[in-house]
């Protein structure tokens, strides 16, 4: 028999949280059913306020198994009771869970001793979902990773050149590289064979830098790399030596004093500054897009519009509100939505009520691949559009 300990929930780590690790948990076969959750805080009133109460979560959990009543009953008596001990299990720990204002969202992946994953988020991924399957419900987490940004610091001091990752926004120190390399002896009598010295050293070190990125890009799929240096000509003569594949991706050069700061706090507060001013650029660009498309047949806008499009399986860009959020309803295949209560087009089941519609076709774009515009720092602008367009294919 196993023991309680083998449930308990495991708490995984950001840095674990790629899309490789949703595939396989995804992929993966279980005995028995899954249970997947996605809470939000919201704003908590303090550090230590529960992320949800019991009858939040009866609620939520009364909801999913109303979804599954053709594959509930066809579970066996262990199952069941297997599921029943799961969301025991995670009743527990989400009302007993203090949310924080650093990590405001909880991601919990459950099925008996099989998986016990716990992932706590920097920020909101709504709605607040609980979802009863065969497979773990990872959707949400995978659109998030395709739309947020990965970012590589590469901060050049004077002795060292120093490392940061920024994801999910989360910021840490990875490595870092000593300028001098070490049983290194200069003859210091000769002031033209030193500076001589420095200058072969610099290209090295310059060198094995550029090596160093050039393999996290071809590792880890950073988006961004930004490049932090307290001296103009070193730092320039890096990013000309950079690979031009990561060179397109350089977000910024910074220009800092070597002592101005070594943390990694401040590193996540230049990055996310960086990012913002990014997102406002691209999306006043992205903007300029819709316009021009606008009045030709490859552009659809409104809700309504850009929902039959995606069904039809036409869209090629979406551009999306930040703030737009509507009721309505998905095809339990997750093949069809629609903003009313009618029968699936494809399949002819019965639809399920979603809270929010919009977040939904995020998902099922951005699983198709399709660019994602998310207006989050200029809304606005998507205002003429009824807060929601996309360009399509064209149909003849
Ligand atoms: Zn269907």
């Amino acid at each position: 028999m196993e023991s309680l300990n083998d449930r308990k929930l495991k708490y995984t780590d950001l840095k674990m949280i790629n899309q490789s690790f949703l595939n396989k948990i995804a992929n993966a076969k279980y005995l028995g059913p899954v249970v997947s959750v996605y809470l939000n805080s919201g704003m908590p009133k303090n550090d230590r306020d529960p992320k949800m109460n019991v009858a939040q979560f009866n609620s939520l959990k009364n909801e999913a198994v109303k979804r599954q009543q053709n594959y509930l009953p066809s579970l066996s008596h262990d199952q069941k009771k297997s599921l029943e001990q799961d969301l025991e299990n995670v009743k527990e720990l989400v009302t007993n869970e203090p949310a924080t204002t650093r990590f405001p969202s909880l991601v919990v992946f459950k099925s008996a001793n099989e998986l016990a994953t716990l992932i706590k988020l920097p920020f909101p991924l709504l709605p607040d979902r609980l979802v009863i399957d065969n497979s773990p419900y990872t959707a949400p987490l995978t659109a998030m990773l395709q739309l947020q940004k990965k970012v590589l610091v590469a901060k050049l001091d004077i002795d060292r050149t120093v490392f940061f990752l920024y994801n999910l926004g989360n910021c840490e120190k990875i490595t870092h590289i000593p300028t001098q390399s070490q049983n290194e002896e200069v003859d210091k009598s000769r002031p033209n064979k030193v500076q001589l010295h420095h200058l072969v050293q610099l290209k090295r070190h310059l060198k094995i830098i550029d090596d160093y990125i050039y393999r996290q890009f071809t590792n880890q799929a950073f988006d961004f790399l930004i490049v932090i240096g307290h001296e103009k000509t070193t730092t320039k003569q890096l990013i000309r030596q950079l690979h031009p594949k990561v060179r397109e991706r350089l977000l910024q050069e910074v220009a800092v004093s070597p002592l101005q700061w070594t943390d990694a706090n401040s590193c996540r507060l230049l990055v996310e500054k960086t990012l913002v001013d990014f997102e406002n650029k691209y999306e006043q660009e992205a903007i300029s897009e819709v316009i021009q498309a606008r009045g030709q047949h490859g552009l659809v806008e409104g809700l309504e519009q850009v929902i039959n499009a995606q069904n039809r399986g036409l869209l090629t860009t979406l551009y999306v509100d930040k703030n737009l959020q509507q009721e309505g309803y998905i095809c339990p295949e997750r093949h069809y939505l629609s903003l009313s209560p009618e029968e699936c087009k494809i399949c002819e089941r019965a639809m399920q009520k979603s809270d929010d519609i919009v977040d939904e076709l995020i998902e099922l774009a951005v699983a198709k691949n399709v660019d994602t515009v998310i207006f989050s720092q200029r809304p606005e602008l998507m205002k003429e559009y009824q807060q929601i367009a996309a360009l399509i294919y064209l149909t003849t």
